[in-house]
Order: structure tokens, then sequence, then C-alpha cells
């Protein structure tokens, strides 16, 4: 069990842990390490003792490609400057005729990568806000700041795009070690852009951050801090520092894949955070979980049940197993063509403790 007596302490033992606590009640999210013998994970569909079922399709996530002005330690896409993976025309007009054929779609949100960097950004952008559709863009923010791309915050509050912007913590030395020299200098300015022109001010205009815990660099795991308790957190501080207002903090849970996994693998924790995770499991969280009801587009146009499964290569099957493209749903005419969902043992990430998803908490 790790024992510190002040911020200072904690955030010396664990990057980023200052953050995590500061505001927390450290007895909610602290767990004994798993010093014992690691076991390998359940499978995900043993423990909920049944297959995990599709629900009506109301969210379109599209993974515009890999390119990206960053490069996270935290990154489940492994993204970078220099991936090219990316959209191609042919792939954004299938995804431009499924935003206008299904009004069933009430979200497009739009990822990558940068999203605003790859191929298609704009057009499907700019389609799914004409069908009067939810744009939600997943913003790393210092992209606002490459050349070429300074008049994002004015596009975005033309087009009313809703905005998720990655800010790990409010402390600048936690977010730069997680993300990169000057990062948080540059979110902060571009947050206050953001606000300039209305976020997080005004109802149309939807400004939402989200925290990404420290990868674990030993065998001392924790569970995300409590959601509402760290939106306040971030709130007073960003407030009193920087005049800066957002909506709402989403509280993620690092999945053990991506740069996460090989982190993980390096230090030979995979599978004992694995087992941390399923020894959390809540099956409250079950029902809510952000696969439930939505698709997971790759820049190739395959589709699975959530970036995550993209990101692992676990694509979406038919019932008689055939993998699922964006010409399956357009011969169909229908989204709802996936019965079961395909799980793995990272899912406990989605369903331990509060739960996580892309939107935060589940409880
Ligand atoms: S900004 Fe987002 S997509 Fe880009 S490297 Fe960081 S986590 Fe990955
Ligand atoms: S990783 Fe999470 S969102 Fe994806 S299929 Fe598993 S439980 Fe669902």
């Amino acid at each position: 069990m790790l024992i510190a007596t002040d911020c200072a302490q904690l955030s010396a033992l664990a990057p980023s842990l200052f953050c995590l606590l500061l505001f927390a009640n450290l007895d909610k999210f602290m767990v004994s390490s798993l010093n014992s013998q690691p076991t390998t994970a359940t499978p995900f569909e043993h423990t909920l003792g049944t297959p995990l079922t599709k629900q009506p399709i109301t969210v379109l996530q599209i993974n515009l490609g890999r390119r990206c002005n960053l490069a996270c330690t935290h990154c489940h896409v492994e993204a970078g400057p220099k991936r090219t993976e990316e959209l191609s025309p042919q792939v954004c007009e299938q995804l431009v005729e499924i935003i206008r054929r299904f009004p069933q779609i009430e979200t497009v949100d739009l990822t990558g990568g940068a999203p605003e960097m790859n191929y298609g950004f704009r057009p499907i952008a700019e389609a799914a806000r004409v069908t009067g559709k939810t744009v939600i863009v997943r913003s790393n923010l210092t992209i606002f700041f490459e050349p070429g791309y300074g008049d994002l915050p004015e596009y975005f509050a033309t087009h009313q795009l809703h905005v998720v912007a990655s800010l790990p913590c409010y402390l600048e030395d936690n977010v730069d070690r997680q993300r990169g020299s000057g990062v948080y200098n540059a979110s902060i300015r571009a947050l206050q852009r953001l606000n300039h022109l209305g976020y997080g001010r005004i109802p149309k205009l939807g400004l939402d951050l989200v925290y990404n815990p420290p990868v674990p660099h030993d065998s001392n795991f924790y569970l995300t801090p409590h959601q509402a308790n760290l939106e306040q957190a971030y709130k007073t501080y960003l407030k009193e520092h920087f005049d800066i207002d957002f909506n709402h903090l989403f509280t993620l849970t690092n999945l053990p894949i991506g740069r996460v996994k090989h982190s993980l693998q390096k230090k030979g924790l995979c599978q004992p955070y694995t087992k941390f995770l399923e020894n959390h499991h809540n099956p409250n969280t079950v029902a809510h979980l952000m696969c439930r009801n939505q698709l997971s587009v790759d820049y190739l146009g395959n589709i699975y049940d959530c970036d995550f499964n993209q990101m692992e290569g676990v694509r979406s099957h038919l019932p008689d197993g055939t993998p699922i493209s964006l010409s399956t749903l357009l011969q169909t005419n229908n989204l709802d063509v996936i019965q079961t969902i395909q799980t793995r043992p990272y899912c406990y990430g989605c369903t331990a403790g509060a739960g996580s998803s892309c939107g935060g908490a589940l409880l």
C-alpha cells in the first residue's frame, strides 16, 4: 500500500498522482497492490454470464486516422506525427451517405489521431450538422497552433461542434509529462480562445474536458477518481488561475491496450493490471457501456463495437461470422445488424468502479 502524507510526496511517488488525489478522498481511490501471484483474467462474457448484446444504434464514432501532432504516452491509438493512415475519399463518401440516410444516428463522434488533421473531417462534420445531428470533435487543443489550423476555433463555433478536449491534469508539470513539453500552456491558450467564442459559457457551444490517469508504473494500481469531485477541482483551479470555464469533466480509465499495454508489458504489469480491473468489475455499469448503442468506424470503413476493439483489430460480425464494413450497412440498409458485442479482457477497464467510456464515468 502506498503511503504519503502530502501532495508533494504523492507527486514525487507517481507522476500525475498529485492531480488524481489532490481533491479526492484517498481511501476511496487507493487500492492495495496485487503483490500476490497474478492470475489470468476471467473471460469477460463468463463474468457477465451472458453475451453482451447490441441495442439500437444512435452513435456513429469515426476514427478518421492515426495522424496527430502529439504522441502522448497514454494514447491507445498510438497516434503521432509520423503516422500516415487516414480516411480515403471513397470511405468519406460512404460515411456521408450513412449520415444522410439514417436519422436514427443522433450523434457523430469524430476522433483520431487529431481528427482535424485527417481527410474528411470538415465534409463529415458539415454533413452531420446539416442533418441536425450532434457532432463531437475530440480535439487535443494544441492543433489550433499548428500551421494551417488556426481557424479551427471559429470553424467549431460556426458549425456548433461540441468540443471534447483532453487535459489530463489541471497542473502544468503533469500534463507536459504525459503529453509533451509546452502542451499545457498551449491547451490553456486554446481553452481561453474557445471561451472567448462562447464555448463552455453558452448552451449551444459545449466544451468538456477529459482526464486520463497516469499509466501505472508499479503494482500499486488505482481506480479512476470520482468524476464529480475531480471536475470541481478542475473548475476551481482553472477559473482562479486562467478564468477558464467548461461544462463537464470526463474521467477515463486506461485500458490495457495500445501504448498503455506496451508500457505495462515492459514492467510485467499487464496481467496484474487487467486482473485488478476485473477485481473491481461493477455489474451496474454494464447497461450503460458505450458499445451497446455505438458503431465505431476505422479509416478503411471497417466496423467495430468501440474504438478500443478497433485498435486491437477486433471487428464486429454478422451473426453468420461475416466481418462488417460500411458497404454491409449500405447494402442491407440497416445499422442494427450486430447481435453480440465482441468482448475481451480489457473490457474490464470499462466496468471497473464507476465505469468508463468516451463520455466519462458510467455511474
Ligand atoms: S492527442 Fe490524442 S490522438 Fe494524439 S497522441 Fe495524444 S492521445 Fe493520441
Ligand atoms: S472495451 Fe468497453 S466499450 Fe469496447 S466492447 Fe469492451 S466493454 Fe464495450
